[in-house]
C-alpha cells in the first residue's frame, strides 16, 4: 500500500514540494525558484521537475505514493483542478494542472487554493486539530483564508468561497490588488503595512523607520515597520496598530457570523508575534457579539512556513 502523500506549495517566488506521511510529518523537503515571469510552461516544467528531484533525492519510487495534493494561488476551480488567473502568476489563464500533473505522474490528483489547503492542513495537524468550526487566515503580502464549518472545508458554489481578505472594511480605503477600495487586504496586510508607512515618511523625517532603511523610503517593507516598532519607534507603532485593529474588525466580521471555536493567523505578518496578534485579538473580541467574542479563540497558526505542503498533503485526505 502507498505510504506517502506528495504535497506542492505553488508561489509566486518559489515553488515548495514534499514527501508527507499520513501523520503530517515531513519526510523530505525541495525547494526551486517558480520562475513566474518565464511563463506558464516554464512554471508547469518546474514543478514536474521538483516532484522529480524530491522522489530522488528522497530515494522514494512512485509506488510508495498515493497521490499529489497542490496549494495554488487562487482563483482556482477545485472541481475542475483548474489555475484560473492568479496575478502572481502571470500569461496563467485557466490551466488544467491537475490534469497535467495526473497525466505526468498517473496519480491521483487534488488542486485547490494554497489558503484553503493550509486551512485543511491546521484541522488535520494543527491548531485546529479535532475543531470542527474554525477559520484559519494567513496574513502577508495579501490576506486569504480557508472557512472549515461543521467540519468541512466551507468552497461555495464553485470552490471559491474564502476570500476574506477581500471582505471591504473601509469604503473610501486606498485601492486593492482586486480593484476595489478598502478590502481587508488594503488595510492590514503586509503590503498596506508597507504603502502606509511609506506615505507617512514623507512628511516625518525623523522616523527610526528611515534610517533602518538606509534613507531610501522606497526600501521600506513590513519587516522594517517591525523593526523600528520594537526599538520604540510610536508611528512605527502606531502603524501596525492600525492594521492590526483593521484585521480585528474582519475577525470580528467573521466571528458575528460564523460562531467559529477558534481562529488561527498564520503568513509572514504574524511572525511580528504579540505585537500584531495583541491588538487585533482586542478589536476582535470588541466589535463582535456575546457569547462569540467571549469564546473564540484567537491563535497563531502551527504549521509555519510548512502550512502550504502539509495542508497541500492534507487536501488528498479530506472527508468529503
Ligand atoms: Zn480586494
Amino acid at each position: 500500500m502507498a505510504k506517502y502523500i506528495i504535497g506542492v506549495d505553488l508561489g509566486g517566488t518559489k515553488i515548495l514540494s514534499a514527501i508527507v506521511t499520513k501523520n503530517g510529518n515531513i519526510v523530505k523537503k525541495v525547494q526551486v525558484p517558480t520562475q513566474a515571469s518565464r511563463g506558464r510552461a516554464r512554471v508547469v516544467k518546474n514543478i514536474v521537475r521538483s516532484i522529480r528531484t524530491l522522489l530522488m533525492d528522497a530515494r522514494v519510487p512512485l509506488s510508495d505514493i498515493e497521490a499529489i495534493g497542490v496549494g495554488a494561488p487562487g482563483p482556482v476551480l477545485f472541481k475542475e483542478g483548474v489555475v484560473l488567473n492568479p496575478p502572481n502568476l502571470p500569461g496563467w489563464k485557466r490551466v488544467p494542472l491537475k490534469k497535467i500533473l495526473a497525466r505526468e505522474f498517473r496519480k491521483k490528483v487534488v488542486l485547490d487554493n494554497d489558503a484553503n489547503a493550509a486551512a485543511l492542513g491546521e484541522g488535520a495537524f494543527g491548531f485546529a486539530k479535532g475543531l470542527k468550526n474554525f477559520i484559519f487566515i494567513t496574513v502577508s503580502t495579501g490576506i486569504g483564508g480557508g472557512l472549515v464549518i461543521d467540519g468541512k472545508l466551507l468552497r461555495g458554489a464553485w470552490g471559491g468561497a474564502g476570500e476574506v481578505g477581500h471582505m471591504i472594511i473601509e469604503p473610501s480605503g486606498p485601492r486593492c490588488g482586486c480593484g476595489r477600495r478598502g478590502c481587508l487586504e488594503a488595510m492590514a496586510s503586509g503590503s498596506a503595512i508597507a504603502r502606509l508607512a511609506k506615505a507617512k515618511l514623507k512628511t516625518n523625517k525623523r522616523s527610526l523607520m528611515l534610517k533602518l532603511a538606509g534613507g531610501d523610503i522606497s526600501k521600506v517593507n513590513a519587516k522594517t515597520v517591525e523593526d523600528a516598532a520594537r526599538s520604540g519607534d510610536s508611528l512605527a507603532k502606531k502603524i501596525i496598530n492600525r492594521a492590526a485593529r483593521y484585521l480585528g474588525m474582519g475577525l470580528a466580521n467573521l466571528i458575528n457570523i460564523l460562531a467559529p471555536d477558534a481562529i488561527g493567523l498564520g503568513g509572514g505578518v504574524m511572525k511580528m508575534g504579540q505585537m500584531f496578534l495583541g491588538p487585533a485579538e482586542k478589536a476582535a473580541r470588541e466589535l463582535s457579539l456575546s457569547p462569540a467574542a467571549k469564546l473564540v479563540k484567537i491563535v497563531r497558526a502551527k504549521l509555519g512556513e510548512d502550512a502550504g505542503v502539509i495542508g497541500a498533503a492534507a487536501l488528498c485526505m479530506e472527508n468529503k
